[in-house]
């Protein structure tokens, strides 16, 4: 997975679509294109990281701001008061999809946990 090809340096690039709630000159912020709850969000840095096995220590302020950047949109959107999970997925047994690293911000509706049954091991 190159830059060229990967679906959220496009969505940061303006190149594929997407419904941007946030843009500054590191981070983007859109919704999910699959909500799992009535707020989904993703934020991502503009930085192509493929996942966060990949990070380095000159990226500790990047990482920090992306939780920021949600509670911010959180605010936003009138969800922080009840409640809302950050979630990073890193890697295939934690259902990683997009390798280009990205903090889902989910609420809007009770969450289980843990968040999904143990299905063995
Ligand atoms: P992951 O499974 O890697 O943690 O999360 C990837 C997320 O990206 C999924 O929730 C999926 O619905 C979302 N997604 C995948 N492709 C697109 C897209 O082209 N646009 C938007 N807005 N979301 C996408
Ligand atoms: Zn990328």
């Amino acid at each position: 997975m190159t830059e060229a090809d990967c679906i959220f340096c496009r969505i940061a690039a303006g190149t594929a679509p997407a419904d941007e709630l946030y843009r500054d000159e590191a981070i983007i912020a859109f919704r999910d294109l699959h909500p799992q709850a009535p707020v989904h969000v993703l934020v991502v840095p503009r930085e192509h990281i493929p996942s966060l096995l990949d990070l380095e220590p000159r990226h500790a302020e990047i990482v920090g701001r992306l939780h920021l950047v949600a509670r911010s949109l959180a605010e936003r959107l009138a969800v922080a008061d009840r409640g809302y999970r950050t979630v990073f997925n890193c890697g295939n047994e934690a259902g990683q999809s997009v390798w280009h690293i990205h903090l889902h911000l989910l609420a809007g509706r009770p969450m289980g946990w843990p968040p999904w049954p143990a299905t063995g091991g």
